[in-house]
């Protein structure tokens, strides 16, 4: 358990932050200490949101917004930055996705997942990082991608190549802006339950229990794990790692391919 002070005076920009396991870190964050800025498009959402946090005592801002479009990334920084006069920790988060065999996948359906999760990631670090190095302040920026950035993800070929391309940026930044004081990490989830992914990726229970039965731990994970392990990145606990990817998935993806049978459940 991180201390209560972990992020206090800190102020975190979480785009996607209005639901799933961008709301599951805001609102570790904000039990952290943190000061929080939301942005997501659907503005009804994000102000759910917003009021929760806000009734746990923590600073809010939302910001209607779409990561896809520069113009928008940079009105949120300086919303951010005229509400809270800082910003320090920026956490990648936004995405879509949905199943679709690759020959069936049409060019709006490629072109919509690649510019929120690859284009807007970009978008939203380059924004985040030019204002840290031209005020000379560290920062730190969490990427959440999907291990399928490595393995592949037939049926999701879009969101597979976007969060590749993700991996790759999170590397090239870690080691470009070390100097300036700036961390880049990622944390590559698994399946998540109670979230947008759970909705879209194993909606039915079949798709769901055939899922669940690859996994080793035998479980689909909580948000609150992966919130957890997303405080520890962006805190200084973590300040001497950079360009690193945390896998939270049960042992999903080590677990692929097995020549034995899985070992049974402990009674
Ligand atoms: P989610 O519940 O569907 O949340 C996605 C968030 O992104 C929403 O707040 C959504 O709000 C926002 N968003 C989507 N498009 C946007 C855009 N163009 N501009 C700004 N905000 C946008 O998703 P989740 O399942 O929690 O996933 C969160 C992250 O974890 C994603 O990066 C996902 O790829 C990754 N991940 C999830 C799982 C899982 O099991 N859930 C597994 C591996 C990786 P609006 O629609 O209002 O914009």
């Amino acid at each position: 358990m991180l201390p209560a002070d972990t992020l206090a005076g800190r102020v975190a920009v979480i785009t996607g932050g209005s639901s799933g396991l961008g709301l599951a870190m805001a609102r570790c964050f904000a039990s952290l200490g943190a000061s929080l800025v939301l942005a997501a498009r659907n503005a009804e959402r994000l102000e759910r949101a917003a009021k929760e946090l806000e009734a746990s005592g923590a600073p809010v801002l939302a910001v209607p917004m779409d990561v896809r479009d520069p113009a928008q990334v940079d009105e949120l920084l300086a919303r951010t930055l005229e509400r809270f006069q800082r910003l320090d920790i920026l956490v990648n988060n936004a995405a879509g996705n949905f199943v679709c065999p690759a020959h069936e996948l049409s060019v709006n359906g490629w072109n919509a997942v690649i510019n929120i999760v690859l284009n807007g990631t970009f978008y939203c670090s380059r924004a985040v990082g030019r204002h840290w190095i031209e005020k000379r302040q560290p920062g730190t920026i969490l990427n959440i991608i999907a291990t399928y950035a490595w393995h592949g993800g037939p049926g999701t070929v879009h969101s597979a190549a976007a969060k590749a391309g993700v991996l790759a940026m999170t590397r090239t930044l870690a080691v470009e802006w070390a100097p300036y004081g700036i961390r880049v990490n990622a944390i590559a989830p698994g399946p998540i339950d109670k979230t947008g992914g759970a909705e879209q990726l194993w909606a039915t229970p079949e798709a769901a229990e055939r899922l669940r039965s690859a996994i080793p731990l035998g479980r689909f994970g909580e948000p609150e794990e992966v919130a957890h392990a997303a405080a520890y990145l962006v805190s200084d606990y973590a300040s001497y790692m950079t360009g690193e990817c945390l896998v939270i998935d049960g042992g999903l993806w080590l677990g692929r391919n097995l020549f034995v049978e899985r070992t049974p459940k402990r009674k």
